[in-house]
């Protein structure tokens, strides 16, 4: 039976950047929003100063820009985000081969290798939109001739470093495509074939607001306040039992509809259910430090494991790494440097001996040693404080899912009860901000056509 569109109340489990967005929706058709969230609105994203500077913590590459326009395009607003493309875009990848700018400028000899690479992938370019954005159904044209452009470049191969392998690429160029495989959380043998075509899809697309990521809630908020929204910050969730709430102090609420926007596996406990351990997508550790001075480096370096196989195997036991996958990220006296990390709820500290030594190594490789030592601050955020609000093992992606779930083509379990309906990271294969802002238009039309 199809519900009558009009003033109907909506609760939201958490404030993150997947709930706000869906907020700002809803409430857009006149609906009565209120989202619960625990702690600050932004999660992932949210707000850190250090030595007297205000960082942004969380997503540092704005990719996809045309699932965002979509966004804006369904709300009827104009851009207030100012992206400005990211010098270097997505780095140098300093692999055990050689040193790689992705992408490969042509002044390099592994320029006609790249181009050969990007000819691969260019098909599904002009899809790639409509495969983050628009439900995975058979009887939808458009959906049908993407997945076919999708299965078309992706071809037999089962995950990310297979199809890589079938390129026969040089051992640099392969080494550092494959880093792009951490996009789905998963190293290159377990991530979806589709991964290992990111780098070739996204270009030199890569940008950044003017004022930083924080615009991006900014605008969130401020679209779904224009619109009615009601945000509770520090209001945490303690139950959830059919469309009632029970939150942290006891005050309970009952809504028409509920949109959990928090990982799959809290949601679980929240009504009850038990959880099965299962294989889960990496954690991290990001250190956000306040220079005296500009860093003398690029806006983006990437640092890879060493060998991939080692990566691996160690992150499936839990354990730490011998190398980790390193990213660095410099602006002006902001230094950004985030260290993937088992996804085991470890409170990981800037002086533990391992974080340490991969910050070392970090330096030793960028030729800038002593450089953290010199910060005026640093806050440290670590896969504890992600299970605080995240995956309970602080996993950033939430539970890996097997292969024939970890792409755009299968259905999600976006609606888990006629009235209990679910977006965000844990819930869209490959959570960055894409695919969250895409599982989020996803979620609304279907609400949209579910008469809500
Ligand atoms: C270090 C790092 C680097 C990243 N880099 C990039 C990047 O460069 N580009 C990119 O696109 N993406 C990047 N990402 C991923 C991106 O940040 C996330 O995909 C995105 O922010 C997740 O948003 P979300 O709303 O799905 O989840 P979250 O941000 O986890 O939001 C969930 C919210 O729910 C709240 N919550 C949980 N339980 C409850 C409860 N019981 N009651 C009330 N509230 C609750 C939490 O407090 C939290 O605010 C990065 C992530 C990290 C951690």
């Amino acid at each position: 039976m199809r519900r009558t569109v009009g003033t109907r109340t909506v609760g939201i489990l958490g404030g993150g950047i997947a709930g706000l967005t869906l907020a700002a929706l809803l409430a857009g058709r006149g609906h009565a929003v209120t989202v619960y969230e625990q702690d600050r609105a932004g999660g992932k994203l949210r707000r850190e100063q250090a030595g007297g500077l205000s960082f942004d913590t969380g997503p540092s590459l704005f990719t996809f820009p045309d699932v965002w326009r979509a966004v804006l395009a369904r709300l009827h607003e104009p851009d207030p985000l100012d992206l400005r493309p990211l010098p270097g875009a997505l780095g140098v990848h300093h692999t055990p081969h050689g040193p790689v700018p992705l992408p490969v400028p042509p002044s390099y000899a592994l320029f006609p290798h790249w181009q050969r690479y990007v000819r691969a992938a260019e098909p599904l370019r002009a899809h790639l939109t409509t495969l983050l954005t628009t439900p995975p159904r058979l009887n939808d044209p458009a959906f049908l001739r993407a997945s076919a452009a999708l299965l078309r470049a992706t071809g037999p191969h089962a995950s990310a470093a297979a199809w890589l392998r079938a390129r026969h690429l040089p051992p640099a160029l392969e080494h550092a495509l494959a880093t792009h495989a951490l996009n789905a959380g998963l190293s290159p043998a377990d991530a979806p074939a589709l991964y290992a075509l990111i780098p070739a899809l996204v270009g030199a697309d890569v940008s950044r607001p003017a004022h930083g990521m924080g615009a991006l809630l900014d605008a969130l908020r401020g679209f779904g306040e224009a619109r009615g929204l009601t945000i509770r910050e520090g209001v945490g969730v303690r139950a959830l039992s059919d469309t009632t709430l029970t939150l942290n102090g006891g005050e309970v609420r009952r809504h028409d509809l509920i949109v959990s926007a928090v990982d799959p596996a809290r949601l679980a406990r929240l009504r009850g259910q038990s959880v099965r351990p299962g294989p889960r997508t990496v954690s991290g550790v990001a250190v956000y430090a306040a220079l005296p001075a500009p860093a003398p480096l690029p806006t983006t370096s990437v640092i890879p494991p060493d060998s991939f196989r080692d990566f691996r195997a160690a992150l499936r036991a839990g354990a730490l790494p011998h190398t980790t996958l390193t990213l660095v990220h410099a602006d002006g006296p902001r230094l950004a440097v985030l260290l993937t990390a088992p996804p085991t709820g470890r409170p990981l500290s800037a002086d533990h001996p391992w974080v340490r030594g991969q910050l070392r190594r970090a330096e030793r490789t960028l030729n800038v040693p002593g450089l953290l030592a010199s910060a005026l601050d640093t806050v440290t955020l670590n896969p504890a404080h992600y299970a605080r609000g995240g995956h309970p093992g602080g996993a950033i992606y939430g539970a890996a899912l097997p292969a024939w779930r970890g792409g755009p083509l299968h259905p999600q379990p976006y609606r888990l009860t006629p009235d209990l309906w679910q977006v965000g990271t844990g819930v869209h294969p490959g959570g960055g901000l894409p695919a969250i802002l895409g599982g989020a238009l996803i979620v609304d039309r279907l609400l949209g056509e579910a008469g809500w």
